[in-house]
C-alpha cells in the first residue's frame, strides 16, 4: 500500500468539513477543528526528498508526528507497511545509491554529524537533490523493519551523535527521555544535510504535545 501525501501549498486556509457527525475537520492540517495545528505550519520545503517507511501501527497512532513531518515538509513521502518489494512500489524505483540514504543505527552506520564522513561522501558533491529514508516505529520494530528489508542495507546509513538532552516529545512511552521522536530526528538530519531550520518543526511538535496533554487532562477531569 502506498500512500502519497498532499503538499499542503493551496490548502492552508482553515475550513471545516463533517467527516463525522459532531466532528469537524479543518480542511488545511486534517486535525479536528478543536486541534487545528495550521497557524503553526511554516511548510518550507527541504531539497531532500524525506521517504518514510512507517509501520502500520504508527499509521494508526494518534500521538505519530509523522503527519506534523508531511505537514511541514512538503516533499514528505510516506509509505505505510513492514516489509517492502522495491518493484511494488514507484517511491522505492530508481533510488541511486549515490543520492540515497539511510537514517538509521546499523553496524555500518556513520555519524551524520561528522564532517569528514560527509566529505567522504560524493554524493554531497553533486547537484543532484538526495533522498534521506527514514523508518517510522518503535525501537523493536524499527530493528526488525530493518533486518527483513534486505535492500535497504545496500544504501549507506546514518545516525545521529548521542545526544542526552531530553527530547521535546514527551507525551509517549519511551525507553529513555533523550529518544527523539521521528519528526525530530527527520528534522536535525536535514539541519546537518542543508541548513534547514530546526525551530519550526519544533513548534509545531511543541503546539502538537500541548493539545494532547490539554486532551488527556479534560479526560481526566470528566
Ligand atoms: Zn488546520
Amino acid at each position: 500500500m502506498s500512500k502519497s501525501i498532499p503538499s499542503s501549498d493551496d490548502s492552508m486556509t482553515p475550513t471545516l468539513t463533517h467527516k463525522q457527525t459532531q466532528r469537524a475537520f479543518c480542511s488545511g492540517c486534517a486535525m479536528l477543528s478543536t486541534h487545528c495545528l495550521c497557524d503553526s505550519i511554516s511548510a518550507l520545503p527541504s531539497r531532500t526528498q524525506l521517504l518514510v517507511l512507517q509501520h502500520p501501527q504508527e499509521a494508526k497512532h494518534h500521538k505519530n508526528t509523522v503527519k506534523l513531518l508531511t505537514l511541514n515538509i512538503p516533499n514528505t513521502q510516506i509509505i505505510v507497511g513492514e516489509q517492502f518489494d522495491p518493484n511494488d512500489f514507484v517511491q522505492l524505483q530508481g533510488l541511486s545509491r549515490a543520492n540515497t540514504f539511510l537514517l538509521y543505527p546499523s553496524d555500518q552506520s556513520i555519524e551524520l554529524e561528522s564532517v569528514a564522513a560527509l566529505q567522504e561522501q560524493q554524493a554531497y558533491k553533486v547537484a543532484e537533490p538526495l533522498t534521506l529514508i527514514v523508518i517510522d516505529s518503535s525501537w523493536k520494530k524499527s530493528k526488525k523493519m530493518y533486518l527483513i528489508n534486505q535492500w535497504l542495507h545496500s544504501f549507506q546509513s546514518f545516525h545521529l551523535k548521542l545526544d542526552q538532552s531530553p527530547s521535546i516529545y514527551q507525551i509517549r512511552k519511551k525507553r529513555e527521555a533523550h529518544f527523539r521522536s521521528t519528526l525530530e530526528a527527520s528534522v536535525i538530519a536535514l539541519n546537518i544535510l542543508e541548513d534547514y531550520p530546526i525551530e519550526p518543526c519544533y513548534q509545531l511538535l511543541d503546539r502538537f504535545c500541548e493539545l494532547k496533554i490539554q486532551d488527556i487532562n479534560q479526560f481526566k477531569n470528566k
